[in-house]
């Protein structure tokens, strides 16, 4: 529980908020909007903090994956962000999970609970996705996010953390989280499993974390910038792999004696990707696509058919799987702070996007420091 509201029973909740809108495409404007109140089974959330994810960044120029009621998320009064974190500062109706001043951080989708999906625990494959009517959210996607000082959250889309997790690391919670799912899909048992990761980006590099935290051996990262695999050594990484020194298939091959992977997490979204992860993988071997080109590719589909070889892709953090990453999280088994490397207050959010999208002085996660403790 935070320090400023511990011991109060009400934490005055302001009328009205600043929020950072959506108008066209790349038009964000900070503007003053209502405090939203929290309904049944919501609770309402100080954002204290949020990173800029990759995903922002695609929303604001193209709207998609945005969606609100079925309409690109453009001129709807709409705030984007999903990876924030924040303290409870009030309770909707019948709300007893949490108590105002619980730090929490936040997965993204909470679905609708009644589609197929989501009674299958896929509540990031939604059937109702964007339906508000139906009872969807996915925060920053098709519901208000947390560019903003406020913000709604389902009860089912918070995970408590504890006071000695930083503002900062726990809004990295979602993205490891989203690693961990990934793993999961491949319906996995990691331990002592040889795992490539294609792509040191902010899922990649916590994928590296998490496969390392599960007991994967060894886990192998694949990239071309030689600052990003040097962090995935620091997160896990037996072996790293310049592409542009060394073919990665040749390398994972020399790494395995010959044998090839079992897993393989591809986060690099390159166009050859699956092609090379086809041939690290040894005969009924999993891949696991967390990113993807832009473009339509061409594919060894013979390869990948002979050989048995399973391909998955994930959308989103689902099964829970924030949670268990938080878990690894509160127990120091990685230390997930090295990939966060600028922080800005709400007023810069365009300049925090911007350091993000470009990359600016090496940056990886960009984070925006909303509350001042
Ligand atoms: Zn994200
Ligand atoms: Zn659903």
């Amino acid at each position: 529980m935070r320090p400023d509201i511990r011991g109060t029973n009400e934490y005055r909740v302001p009328d009205t908020m600043q929020a950072w809108v959506l108008g066209g495409p790349e038009e964000l404007s900070l503007v003053d909007k209502p405090v939203p109140e929290p309904g049944p089974a919501e609770v309402l959330l100080r954002v204290d903090a949020i990173a800029v994810c990759a995903t922002d960044i695609e929303v604001l120029q193209h709207g998609r994956p945005a969606m609100i009621d079925g309409e690109l998320p453009f001129h709807k009064n709409w705030t984007p962000g999903h990876e924030y974190m924040g303290t409870v500062v009030k309770l909707g109706p019948g709300v007893d999970e949490f108590e105002v001043g619980d730090r929490v951080t936040v997965e993204v989708h909470a679905g609708c609970g009644r589609c197929q999906r989501c009674r299958e625990g896929m509540y990031t494959s939604c059937l109702n996705y964007g339906y508000r009517a139906k009872g969807h959210r996915a925060n920053g996607f098709t519901t208000d996010g947390g560019f903003a000082q406020y913000a709604i959250n389902n009860v089912n889309t918070m995970v408590h953390i504890p006071d000695e997790m930083s503002d900062p690391e726990a809004t990295l919670v979602v993205t490891a989280g989203t690693a961990m799912y990934g793993l999961d899909v491949m319906g996995g048992i990691i331990a002592g499993e040889a795992v490539v990761v294609i792509g040191p980006g902010p899922i990649g590099l916590m994928g590296v974390a998490v496969a390392k935290a599960l007991g994967a051996q060894p886990v192998i990262l694949t990239g071309t910038r030689d600052s990003r695999l040097e962090m995935g050594k620091q997160l896990g990484a037996d072996e790293v792999v310049n592409l542009n020194r060394e073919d990665p298939v040749e390398a994972v091959r020399r790494i395995t004696k010959g044998k090839g992977v079992q897993y393989v997490l591809e986060c690099s979204g390159a166009p050859n990707a699956l092609n090379e992860a086809g041939q690290m993988v040894n005969r009924g071997g999993r891949i696991c696509l967390a990113a993807f080109p832009h473009e339509p590719v061409t594919v060894d589909l013979a390869h990948l058919v002979r050989n048995n070889i399973y391909v998955f892709g994930i959308r989103g953090e689902g099964k829970s799987a924030t949670h268990r990453a938080a878990a690894f999280m509160m127990q120091k088994r990685f230390d997930a702070t090295l990939i966060h490397t600028h922080t800005f207050p709400l007023a810069e959010v365009p300049t925090a996007i911007k350091y993000a999208r470009e990359r600016i002085e090496d940056a990886i996660k960009v984070v925006v420091q909303i509350h001042e403790h």
